[in-house]
């Protein structure tokens, strides 16, 4: 059975001040009696003040980067273990934006869907193609290459404990999101890779979609079959804009 999520990824956005009225409208929004996973992946500063402000809510938390590594003298790193530390129980792991500033490849992507599986971290693995790609017509390849690449580092095992993230590039932070029906082509393809792994993982795993995801366009995105939820960048930093995607995730 699938698990339905949405995710709000903060990015580098908040503060002490605008994070507690946030986090308020949120929990005052979304009924505490809500079904479905609500995560939160804030900056790492603000971990500990949300996790405070969610605690005993319908909320939980989530980080937008882990380390690869478990500890060690690796300045500037947050790992798993502290994750955990604070009461996260997802991280977002190969988000477009770290491919791009910070050169993260499928193997980096992999190592640390490791770490972070082996703390007990649910990662958000995201996927996706850029605007050049998908006008090649080369997105399956891409989101298949991108699977590959984590699977020939750390096998299938893992996988099973991920939640999947199509997040076309282009569709990132643009106010432009892939029609449903497009992103439900790719959930598909995603969905029947699993199925030639194990068909069991297909219909276990949840594969959310991300790309300016708006409360006029989720319940249309969330109701196509292969779609799980969201994962929000821009809109989860308004509480009532937030907390109305939150409530468009119903089967
Ligand atoms: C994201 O941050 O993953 C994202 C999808 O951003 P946005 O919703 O702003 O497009």
């Amino acid at each position: 059975m699938r698990s339905l999520i949405v995710v709000g990824n903060w990015k580098m956005y908040g503060s002490l001040q605008t994070n507690e009225t946030l986090v308020s409208q949120l929990i005052a929004e979304v009924p505490r009696e809500h079904q479905h996973r609500c995560v939160l992946c804030v900056p790492f500063p603000f971990l500990g003040q949300v996790g405070k402000l969610t605690s005993g809510s319908q909320f939980v938390l989530g980080g937008q980067n882990v380390s690869d590594e478990l500890e060690g003298a690796h300045t500037g790193e947050v790992s798993a273990r502290m994750l955990k530390d604070l009461g996260c129980q997802y991280v977002i792991i190969g988000h477009s934006e770290r491919r791009r500033d910070n050169f993260e490849n499928d193997i980096l992507v992999a190592k640390k869907i490791d770490v972070a599986v082996s703390q007990g971290l649910t990662p958000i693995v995201c996927l996706g193609e850029s605007l050049e790609e998908r006008e090649q017509g080369k997105t399956e390849d891409v989101v298949q290459s991108q699977l590959d690449g984590i699977i020939t580092e750390i096998g299938t095992s893992k996988i099973s404990s991920c939640v999947f993230a199509y997040e076309p590039i282009w569709a990132i932070g643009t106010g432009k999101n892939a029609d449903p029906r497009t992103a439900q082509e790719v959930h598909h393809y995603i969905r029947s890779y699993l199925e030639g792994i194990d068909v069991s993982l297909a219909n276990s795993v949840s594969i959310v979609y991300g790309g300016s995801v708006k409360a006029s366009n989720a319940k249309d995105l969330f109701s196509m079959p292969d779609i799980d939820g969201g994962l929000v960048g821009g809109a989860s930093l308004s509480g009532p804009e937030f907390a109305k995607i939150v409530m468009a995730v119903e089967k």
